[in-house]
């Protein structure tokens, strides 16, 4: 079984599937990631908010597999933050995680003051050439937010994190992100299960002798998106993992896209108010 890597515009390269620690328990959160590192996992995606890095950093340094060999994410929580606040920040990810350096660290949200978010995005950029973070990116972007970043630093972000399922395809986002050279990651990739009992899941499902989520995942990978499902179930680790031996047909493709309502489970990042 090859795991497809996707290749950042800043030379970096990073597996495409991964495990999301979004609501998992601090103290189940080092078993789960080595549990899912010991698997065949190489990537981890974390964040301050979770309230979990001790136990991401702590289960990757558990793991019989390389540091070098997993790649590592985190993310900022910087509303209100100050250039120094979100370098402090950084660095306290770092400590918890017991770590040296961070693959890849997001700004979470956009903000509603944009020049605090150009100021976080400066930060992130001076982390990563000061060697905290091989590589910066962000998350819940619009387009306006990354015109804005990108036109006063230069800087592209690497990745876009956004929640993309079935029934929220975000055709458009993903098209900006490429036009910027700029990889999608999807959260809640599941999207809550709404669409494992839709007939073109089902149908594919069948077909191929796998399970709605295992579709769900795989039609993601053949978007070109990278995806991090969470499960704290040793055995839906395995089965969210069990995706690379199968191809969804181009009919399958153009089937699901078919189920796009538009709908979120989260907040629209232009109506989130980031509570520092
Ligand atoms: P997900 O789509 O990964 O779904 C998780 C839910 O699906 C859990 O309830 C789990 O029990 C269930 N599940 C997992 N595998 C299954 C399977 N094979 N069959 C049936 N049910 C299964 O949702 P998520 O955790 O919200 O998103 C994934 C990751 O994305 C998060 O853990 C986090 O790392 C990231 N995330 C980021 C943001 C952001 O703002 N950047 C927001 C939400 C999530």
């Amino acid at each position: 079984m090859t795991q497809p890597t996707l290749t950042f515009h800043d030379g970096h390269t990073m597996p495409q599937f991964g495990l999301g620690l979004w609501q998992v328990d601090r103290d189940k959160a080092a078993d789960i990631t080595r549990d899912a590192i010991e698997q065949g996992y190489r990537l981890i995606d974390g964040a301050w908010i979770y309230g979990n890095e001790d136990g991401q950093g702590a289960g990757v340094s558990a793991s019989s597999v390389d540091r070098a060999d997993i790649f590592v994410t985190s993310k900022v929580w910087s509303n209100g933050m100050s250039h120094d606040d979100v370098r402090n920040a950084v660095q306290a990810s770092l400590d918890k995680m017991k770590l040296d350096y961070l693959d890849l660290m997001l700004l979470h949200w956009p903000f509603q003051d944009a020049d605090v978010m150009v100021t976080a995005w400066k930060a992130l950029i001076d982390a990563r050439k000061d060697g905290q973070v091989r590589s910066v990116g962000v998350s819940n972007f619009h387009a306006h937010h990354l015109d804005r970043i990108i036109g006063d630093t230069g800087v592209v972000p690497v990745l876009n994190q956004i929640e993309v399922s079935p029934r929220l395809q975000q055709a458009e986002m993903r098209r900006v992100n490429a036009s910027h050279g700029i990889i999608t990651q999807s959260w809640t990739p599941l999207g809550q299960g709404r669409s494992f009992d839709a007939e073109p899941i089902t149908a594919a499902a069948a077909r191929a002798g796998k399970t709605p989520a295992q579709v769900i995942l795989r039609w993601h990978i053949q978007m070109g998106c990278s995806v991090i499902p969470r499960s704290t179930k040793s055995e839906r680790l395995a089965e969210n993992f069990d995706i690379f031996d199968f191809e969804l047909t181009e009919q399958e493709m153009d089937a699901i896209a078919t189920l796009d309502q538009g709908e979120r489970t989260g907040p629209d990042p232009d109506q989130f108010d980031m509570k520092a």
